[in-house]
């Protein structure tokens, strides 16, 4: 349908007709409540507050059960999100229960990022929702919704003024999810300084800008008994489920020394109008607010930020394809920058390898040539050494062969002529040594 035709139908004027008998579209509200009650419904709290603060007492209160729980220790690094999930069943109605406890809140000594976990943790769950129905094959109907509905900030009772981090912590988590405040263990503070207490933290979250969840006053069935509670802000709970006698009936209570704080009992804490407005009269506002308002908030940021508008700069409507297309090329554009700024980046490193492969090569090209010259000189040496030896082997062998001719000359001589050299003998000691010494035995 053309825009223009869309409007002209928008515009047609309504006409009322009376029917002439009972149609039965009467029974739509039937219808919705048979299909929701079917479908079952699903409720997700959130607890933050300092350990041992009560908070898991709270909800076995709240929901007159026990929920598993383990005692949190005081030395978590990080705090910690711990998602547990309850299937609970009232007369007909299912309900899907969710309590996430923040553990560890408030036990490091530095808190600057306590709220950052819980934060982190509330987006994701919308960030999942949000996934979810951006698929083709969407599964809504059956989707198990983690969105928190509500976040139960449980105040320590100083009596004093709220905390640093309990401010920050809040108006971190205000425009994500549905808070209201209460002062867990309302037992230990008298009943005017808890009066003026929550004077001073309601002053204090408006002076820092906090918002809080304030209960519906536009529903007429419920605007009185809201607006009376939205005076009563924050509320001061005790929780137990401890059963204590008390007349003869058995209620649920603090025992002490002195008397019993009776946690239904209005006139002790405000455990009733939280109940109340929680669970009794709200929850489906609080379910809705998650979805219309904090998802919405998220979802329409989350959209933007990925370049989806609803009008252009023009104030005309934006088409979804327009953005897909101009988001696809900006996507493709810079795909291809950063495909060409790869490649030029491994062109520079092969060049950057072809030259230090080169400088190696012309090193070990120098090496060689070194040890090639080394080489050279040591082999002439060599071959040097070995002419030297070969001649003075030469010479040897001369010398030898002289002597062995000498030795031979004279073997054979002296075979040949023995009276000769008997001769030669006497001619021998006839020599003037011995003349001399005969001279001195023999006088001629
Ligand atoms: P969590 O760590 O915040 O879950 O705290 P728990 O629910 O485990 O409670 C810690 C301690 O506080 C337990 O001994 C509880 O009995 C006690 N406690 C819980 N609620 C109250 C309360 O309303 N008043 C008082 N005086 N003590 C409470």
């Amino acid at each position: 349908m053309a825009a223009t035709d869309l409007e002209r139908f928008c515009n047609e004027e309504k006409r009322n007709l009376s029917l002439g008998g009972h149609v039965g579209f009467d029974s739509l509200p039937d219808q919705l409540v048979s299909k929701s009650v079917t479908q079952g419904f699903s409720f997700n709290i959130l607890c933050v507050g300092e350990t041992g603060i009560g908070k898991s007492t709270l909800m076995n209160t709240l929901f007159n059960t026990t929920f598993e729980t383990e005692e949190a220790s005081h030395y978590e690094n990080a705090v910690r999100l711990r998602p547990r999930t309850y299937d609970l069943q009232e007369s007909n109605v299912h309900l899907k229960l969710t309590i996430v406890d923040a553990v560890g809140f408030g036990d490091q000594i530095n808190k600057d990022e306590s709220y950052r976990p819980v934060v982190d943790y509330i987006d994701t769950q919308f960030e999942n929702y949000l996934q979810e129905e951006l698929k083709i094959r969407r599964s809504l109907f059956n989707y198990h919704d983690t969105r928190i509905h509500v976040c139960l900030y449980f105040i320590t009772p100083t009596g004093h003024s709220l905390k640093s981090l309990d401010l920050v912590t809040m108006k971190k988590l205000d425009s994500k999810v549905n808070i209201i405040p209460i002062i867990a263990k309302a037992d230990t503070i008298s009943k005017s300084e808890l009066h003026k207490f929550k004077i001073k933290i309601m002053s204090e979250l408006v002076s820092n800008g906090v918002q809080i969840y304030q209960f519906p006053t536009d529903d007429e069935a419920v605007a009185e008994i809201n607006s009376v509670m939205n005076a009563h802000l924050p509320f001061a709970v005790v929780g137990s489920t401890e059963e204590v006698k008390v007349g003869n009936k058995l209620v649920r209570a603090r025992q002490y020394p002195w008397g019993v704080v009776q946690v239904e009992n209005e006139s002790h804490c405000d455990f009733v109008k939280l109940r109340e407005m929680l669970i009794r009269v709200n929850m489906e506002d609080l379910r809705e607010q998650t979805h219309t308002r904090h998802y919405e908030l998220y979802r329409r940021c989350k959209l933007e930020e990925m370049g989806f508008k609803d009008t252009d700069p023009d104030s005309q409507p934006f088409s979804l394809q327009e953005t897909y297309e101009t988001k696809r090329k900006e996507f493709l554009g810079e795909l291809q920058k950063k495909e060409e700024e790869m490649r030029q980046m491994f062109v520079n490193k092969v060049k950057e390898t072809e030259s230090e492969l080169k400088e190696k090569e012309r090193e070990l090209h120098e090496k060689f040539e070194h040890l090639k010259r080394i080489h050279q000189e040591e082999k002439r040496k060599v071959e040097e050494k070995r002419r030297e030896l070969e001649e003075e082997m030469n010479a040897f062998n001369k010398r030898k062969l002289a002597v062995e001719t000498l030795q031979s000359q004279s073997l054979q001589a002296t075979s040949q002529q023995p009276l000769k050299k008997d001769k030669d003998k006497k001619n021998f000691f006839s020599l003037p040594s011995a003349c001399s010494i005969t001279s001195g035995r023999h006088v001629n």
